[in-house]
């Protein structure tokens, strides 16, 4: 039964918006967090709960603002077809995800989907940013405690089939909701859909107030493409999938204008990768209030470069993290992104500019920020605890929490001041 009135209390509580506090307490009442700060300064009524997790760190759940959890099954489905060499270039990978999905019986991405869920409320998650290419799959959001939104994937360069795929997602995306997550669309990219079909969904999407996702700007390869119609996109990709008679001519553009001029870039579109950009885009998208999500493991696996994240930061652009999915990252959990992309951004951002991508930032980039991403009056009892060994001084707690190893260390996820982890 859900308590009326709990006070939570650690060692260190981070509330993201403010310096962490010792000796914390957070109270909640009715589900909505009624009051944060230093045990001593939060008065509760009588009759609260107490629940003391003691020498540990309570802070938001993480959000995975770009993920793809239906492949979380991929590196299985590889094995298994053979498919166990690393790709060579970029084109080489998108080559190898098209030849495992087209192998795989897509009822098999339920199965999957259900298991990246799990996997990720166990890395602390609470929200998370999903592709979904195998739409009925739809269905295990509906039981998932998590928060965020789901987009439906499309591509294509064949107007009637382009036509038929469109009606299906128009019907689907009437639906609102899947579980707690709001439903988008995610054209995947600019050179896997024609011009005409990227406008028609920005402006589908537009009319209606849906979300949008797109990858953009990952790789010199799309950057190659977008500026003169040529490279191993236009050639080897486009050959392997049947297109090699629908190459359009050269748009010369860079992939932010190309967006931007099909209406794209706006703040209800996020954008995933945002790598091959220059400090000039980052002032656009800055000035369209677009979110970008950053994947730094799947950028390094892939060798595609790293996105320019101090131009980013100054530019003022909101940042989120996001895992991919498990076909080019080794993990779902946001706590080893961060990990990560701490010394691969090295003095590039600091260890709390991730740690806000990693919440406040990717709840923002998903519509949800007043909800949770922090620990603040009013918002939703949404948290997680992490219980490790031995806990640092507060002024080396950034750093702590972006180091590795804080994965296995995750206690406790609450959302809606429930316990959704079984293992707890
Ligand atoms: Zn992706």
């Amino acid at each position: 039964m859900q308590r009326a009135m709990t006070l939570y209390l650690a060692r260190y509580i981070l509330p993201i918006n403010r310096p962490p506090i010792e000796d914390g307490a957070l109270f909640v009442r009715e589900g909505r967090i009624g009051a944060i700060g230093r045990r001593k300064e939060v008065e509760v009524p009588a009759g609260t709960t107490v629940v003391d997790f003691g020498d540990a760190v309570l802070l938001p759940p993480l959000v995975n603002a770009h993920t793809h959890l239906e492949l979380t099954h991929f590196p299985l489905w590889a094995r298994n077809l053979g498919e166990i060499e690393d790709s060579r270039s970029f084109v080489d990978w998108v080559k190898k995800v098209i030849r495992i999905k087209r192998a795989v019986d897509p009822k098999q991405y339920a199965y999957s989907l259900d298991e990246g869920i799990r996997a990720s409320m166990k890395a602390g998650t609470g929200a998370i940013g999903d592709i979904l290419s195998w739409f009925p799959a739809r269905s295990v959001y509906r039981t998932a405690p998590l928060f965020g939104r789901a987009f439906f994937e499309t591509l294509g360069r064949d107007p009637e089939r382009n036509r038929r795929i469109l009606r299906t997602l128009k019907k689907i995306l009437r639906e609102g909701q899947a579980g707690q997550l709001e439903l988008g669309v995610s054209p995947h990219s600019p050179y896997t859909l024609s011009a005409e079909y990227l406008e028609e969904i920005i402006d589908y999407a537009r009319r209606q107030r849906v979300p949008l996702a797109i990858h953009l700007a990952e790789s010199a390869e799309e950057v190659d493409f977008l500026r003169e119609s040529r490279g191993s996109i236009a050639t080897d990709l486009f050959a392997f999938v049947g297109w090699s008679d629908m190459v359009p001519p050269a748009p010369r553009r860079d992939p932010v204008s190309y967006l931007a001029e099909r209406n794209g870039l706006h703040s209800d579109c996020l954008l995933v990768h945002g790598v091959q950009v220059e400090q000039p885009d980052c002032e656009k998208i800055a000035a369209a209030g677009a979110s970008v999500v950053l994947c730094p493991r799947s950028n390094a696996r892939l060798g595609v470069g790293k996105a320019p994240v101090a131009d980013y930061l100054a530019a003022g652009v909101n940042l989120a993290l996001g895992t991919d999915s498990r076909a080019s990252s080794e993990t779902l959990s946001v706590w080893d992104e961060i990990a990560f992309a701490r010394s691969w951004f090295a003095q590039q951002s600091s260890a709390s500019d991730l740690i806000r991508m990693a919440t406040a930032g990717g709840a923002r980039a998903l519509g949800i920020s007043g909800e949770i991403g922090a620990l603040e009056p009013r918002m939703g009892a949404h948290f997680q605890v992490l219980s490790p060994p031995r806990l640092p001084e507060l002024q080396k707690l950034d750093e702590f929490l972006c180091s590795a190893g804080r994965t296995a260390e995750v206690s406790h996820l609450y959302l809606r001041n429930r316990e959704v982890l079984q293992t707890a």
